[in-house]
């Protein structure tokens, strides 16, 4: 029998079938005012899709931590991005694809998140990343500047990433679980980060990063569907959508609490030798720096 997550992911890829199937590339989403749902609408009539709900689901500690991948097609890559009119095929051209995306996001209005942002967040990093890091939402910075994690708590997860030789900038891509900043950077509701969540794995089959890091509570609960606590979920690696994935701290809490720097560390050994078993085996990462 299927489980719910296995439902709610074949759910999720028929919206996106009937996307292509329907439209030939003339479909246009929006969010009806008051109603934080998604519409699918065609020029001469429209049918309402909601999201499944979030499902949750007790893990307990030392537990693997999966969620169900995505479709063969998807885990291929062979998913087409739709663009404003156009498709592109993410595998031909993942550069295009990853760029039309963000400007799908930047004109976002599903849910609304939408109506207090400066600019929306898509995302920054390469293609084809060893590391795919997953936080909550953009800040206030970030939701000035349009780039993820560039504040304090921002250049403290570059020094996690540079430890163990990763960049935003060489081999690394950030993004968020909703790319429009809630205002005073409270949770973002579960409805909100269900109607972004496609951007987030449609990102995430355009660039085929080789692992995925949740970092904090947030992101690490939508992504696991899970209500535990981030205490029990850092450190356990498992899959997520089919990739090797790890959660840990969000650096503005270890920011909060220098204790949690030790955990951290241990945390990022760990995706430093989830990376490497995927080319050469296990590595050592070496003695913790200081931050
Ligand atoms: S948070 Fe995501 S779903 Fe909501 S308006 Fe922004 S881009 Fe759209």
């Amino acid at each position: 029998m299927k489980t719910l997550n296995e439902i709610c992911t074949e759910y999720q890829n028929i919206v996106y079938d009937l996307e292509e199937a329907l439209t030939g590339g003339n479909f246009r989403r929006h969010r009806e005012p008051g109603k934080p749902k998604i519409i699918l609408e065609r020029p001469s009539h429209s049918a309402a899709i909601e999201r499944p709900h979030q499902v949750k689901t007790q893990t307990g500690e030392g537990q693997s931590l999966a969620v169900p991948p995505a479709s063969a097609e998807r885990a291929s890559g062979s998913r087409r991005a739709f663009t404003g009119g156009s498709f592109l095929s993410a595998a031909a051209n993942p550069a295009a694809a990853l760029e039309a995306l963000a400007e799908e996001v930047r004109g976002c209005s599903l849910c609304p998140l939408c109506e207090k942002r400066k600019q929306a967040v898509p995302g920054v990093g390469v293609i084809n990343p060893l590391v795919m890091v997953i936080g909550e939402a953009p800040g206030a910075e970030e939701d000035q500047k349009g780039e993820p994690f560039v504040g304090p708590a921002g250049r403290y997860l570059d020094k996690w990433l540079e430890a163990v030789g990763l960049s935003r900038h060489v081999n690394a891509y950030i993004a968020n679980i909703v790319k429009c900043r809630p205002p005073e950077n409270r949770d973002p509701a579960p409805e909100e980060a269900a109607a972004c969540m496609p951007y987030l794995l449609r990102q995430t089959q355009i660039i085929r990063p080789k692992t995925v890091l949740a970092a904090g509570r947030v992101a690490a609960q939508n992504l696991l569907q899970t209500g535990e606590g981030i205490g029990r979920l850092r450190g356990q690696s498992g899959t997520w959508q089919g990739l090797p994935f790890l959660a840990t701290y969000h650096p503005s809490a270890v920011l909060r609490d220098p204790q949690l720097r030790r955990p951290v560390w241990d945390d990022m050994k760990k995706l430093k030798g989830l990376i490497d078993a995927q080319d050469a085996g296990q590595a050592d990462a070496g003695a913790a720096p200081d931050f």
